[in-house]
């Protein structure tokens, strides 16, 4: 394959999974008997065809298409799954595949393995309705932000904080802001925080302080 015609080449990298399909030379059909893929795995089209071989009957619930979301299940990827480390669900999943994804806050095209899922589903116990919206470097950004909210939501409540304590509050405000969870007035907060500590504290000459400061001011100067 010359890397020209290699699409995966922009797909946004995953450190354990790498960006590119991982093929097992297996592609079980769902139209089969006894195989049951992941909704996220399965077009309407075949929804409608194994319901209709399932039950003999013809699809009673009109045309669905337009809030079906699109998947894009990659040929030749299946992983067979583990039923009895999946949580119950009214349907377990017999295979698990590849899928390309565009992610829900950078937009860049990311695959979710299926090696991955059998991980989330099989050893991290998440039910099967759990889903990938973001690609690894969203979910990584977004965790770091939560950890930085509950650090902020923590201090929030500590009344007697050291001047390490007011330092790391501002700080995770600061990133807050920075990413836009909080609005850019917050710096207001920051600053109070920053003019809490005692005028002749040592900590004023940390240059973990000054640098506190400066990221204020440039938030301020944007705007
Ligand atoms: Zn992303």
């Amino acid at each position: 394959m010359s890397r020209k015609s290699d699409k995966y080449e922009s797909f946004v990298d995953h450190p354990r999974y790498g960006r590119r399909p991982h093929l097992t030379g297996r592609d079980p059909s769902p139209a089969e008997p006894g195989i049951h893929l992941h909704w996220n795995a399965t077009t309407y089209a075949e929804v409608i065809g194994r319901y209709q071989l399932v039950t003999g009957k013809r699809w009673p619930y009109g045309n669905a298409n337009a809030y079906w979301k699109e998947t894009r299940r990659i040929p030749n990827t299946a992983v067979p799954a583990d039923l009895s480390r999946q949580s119950p669900a009214t349907v377990a999943v017999t295979h698990y595949f590849d899928l390309e994804r565009e992610c829900r806050d950078c937009r860049r095209p990311f695959i979710f393995f299926a090696l991955e899922q059998k991980f989330w589903y099989e050893q991290l116990g998440f039910p099967l309705e759990s889903d990938c919206v973001r690609c690894f470097e969203c979910r990584r950004k977004q965790q770091g932000l939560a950890q930085q909210r509950e650090v902020y939501e923590l201090l929030f409540h500590v009344r007697d904080k050291t001047d390490q304590q007011t330092l790391d509050m501002a700080d995770a405000c600061l990133n807050l802001i920075e990413h836009k969870v909080f609005s850019s007035r917050q710096t207001e907060r920051v600053r109070m925080l920053l003019n809490s500590i005692p005028v002749d504290s040592e900590t004023r000459q940390e240059k973990r302080y000054l640098e506190l400061i400066d990221r204020v001011l440039e938030i301020e100067e944007r705007g």
